[in-house]
């Protein structure tokens, strides 16, 4: 069960960490945020969706500072990460209704993290029966234009502070 929660994304990971130079993180920070995906900035971390979600509205919250051990985040840096994580769930509940979330924090290639040198936490809303695999591939299919309105729709669903 496990493993079929979090495989999905990990393979799609690491297909794209192949595909560019550099980091994924550091290169949306300094985009524009409709093409790469982000929905909130603060000042010690950033909020943007995942490009390959296990689910619909899948949010990845990753500090600003490139850093890749979990244990060398600064204090703020853990409570901004985690403060954006309720926010990013409250715009979900506002927008998806999601029955439940994963939270979720893969550390290593070990543990299924695609991006090793810049740590991020997944939030991944769900609904009941969304553990069949083929959504996940639909999902993957349908991606710009899903993705794009996904983006708009929590920025300005994004509760404020
Ligand atoms: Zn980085």
């Amino acid at each position: 069960m496990t493993e079929q929660l979090w495989a999905p994304w990990r393979l799609e990971y690491i297909k794209s960490a192949d595909d560019d130079p550099g980091c994924v993180f550091c290169r949306a920070l300094e985009g524009d945020d409709e093409e790469t995906l982000v929905v909130h900035r603060g000042a010690h971390a950033f909020v943007l969706l995942n490009k390959f979600p296990y689910s619909s509205g899948h949010l990845m919250v990753a500090p600003v500072r490139h850093v890749g051990e979990y244990g060398e985040l600064e204090d703020d840096e853990v409570l901004e990460l985690h403060r954006l994580a309720q926010a990013g769930m409250g715009a979900l509940a506002q927008l998806y209704a999601p029955q439940g979330y994963n939270l979720g924090w893969n550390l290593g290639r070990i543990a299924g993290a695609g991006v090793l040198d810049h740590v991020h936490l997944q939030v991944v809303p769900r609904w009941a029966g969304d553990t069949n695999f083929m959504p996940v591939l639909a999902d993957v299919k349908v991606l710009p234009e899903h993705l794009l309105d996904t983006q708009r729709r929590l920025v300005e669903a994004w509760p404020s502070a």
